[in-house]
């Protein structure tokens, strides 16, 4: 298992290097001199030590904007303080800190709360995880595509680049299920939703179940001609599951059709708009006989 990261966020060099002593062998450490540096590592923490006194920003200023930034917000903050008045302390709690340490700091202590705020990270990580991962085939559900989408809209809308979406639906499974009864459908759905995995090329694009015997890939920074690319090969390596399927029209195995959508995102559409657009696609590649790719780019949507 990898190690827990903590960032300690402290501009005097003598006392971060206290922390490295006293936490450096239990944990990864990612260290920072200035609030700017802060916020460029937080990205990566499990959980961070928060200087109150830095020489760019406030500490609780510091705490109070991770706070707000959803993607940060559960990173456990513990803020150190050199000041030991109530009145700190309360700003420090309401600014979103889990914890308000005064200095000197007592590092056995310090020790004990590391190791209990980042098994609380630990805990939420893998509910959150649970929350988006699909039962049946242990791949992101529909709510995790949904937020990745939202997400990825915005950062490409940012970028200027492309963003591309494959929605990919099992032809006729209803067939399927009839035939070789739900059970078999559920085994052809999980091996579906492997083969689809095992298609992507970069870290960030992401193959999820949509719902039902429908699936979706998110392909960020994909081109046309380069999401047709990755749709066909999804399409073959289902087809190269040679399942059995002795009902379907369009082969004698489990076939997929596929509708590819391209898009450079900008600020105005919703992104779900790029799914309707995908949804349009399949429904040409349904029409004209299944176990196909059909794909269109847009300029606007
Ligand atoms: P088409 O080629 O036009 O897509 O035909 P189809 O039969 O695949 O489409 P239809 O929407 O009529 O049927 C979808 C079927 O998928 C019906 C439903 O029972 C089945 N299905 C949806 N979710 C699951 C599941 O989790 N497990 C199993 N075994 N079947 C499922
Ligand atoms: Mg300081
Ligand atoms: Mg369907
Ligand atoms: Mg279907």
């Amino acid at each position: 298992m990898s190690r827990y990261r903590v960032l300690i966020v402290e501009d005097d060099a003598i006392q971060r290097d206290l922390y490295v002593a006293a936490l450096g062998t239990d944990y990864d450490l990612l260290t920072a001199a200035t609030g700017a540096e802060a916020f460029e590592l937080a990205p990566s923490a499990d959980m961070v030590l928060l200087d109150a006194g830095l020489p760019d920003m406030d500490g609780v200023a510091i705490c109070r904007h991770l706070k707000k930034d959803k993607d940060l917000a559960d990173i456990p903050v513990v803020i150190i303080t050199a000041r030991s008045g109530l009145n700190d302390h309360v700003a420090g709690l309401e600014a979103g800190a889990v914890d308000y340490v005064t200095k000197p700091v007592n590092f056995e202590i310090l020790k004990a709360r590391v190791k209990n705020y980042v098994s609380l990270k630990n805990q939420r990580d893998v509910l959150t995880k649970l929350a988006t991962i699909d039962g049946l085939t242990g791949i992101p559900n529909r709510r995790s595509f949904d937020s990745a989408l939202a997400r990825e809209w915005r950062r490409l809308a940012r970028a200027d680049k492309p963003l591309s979406v494959v929605l990919i639906d099992v032809d006729h499974f209803k067939q399927f299920n009839d035939t070789y009864g739900h059970g078999e459908g559920d085994a052809c759905l999980k091996a579906v939703a492997q083969a689809l995995v095992g298609t992507l090329k970069r870290p960030s694009d992401m193959a999820a179940r949509y719902g039902g015997e429908e699936f979706v890939l998110l392909l960020p920074e994909a081109n046309i001609e380069g999401a047709k690319a990755t749709a066909e090969a999804a399409r073959a390596a289902v087809a190269a599951l040679n399942i059995p399927h002795a009902q379907s029209s369009a082969a004698a195995h489990v076939t997929v059709s596929l509708g590819v959508a391209q898009i450079v995102p900008t600020d105005g559409p919703h992104p779900q708009l790029i799914v309707e657009a995908a949804d349009r696609q399949l429904y040409i590649a349904k029409k004209g006989g299944r176990n196909r790719v059909q794909a269109a780019a847009h300029n606007n949507i």
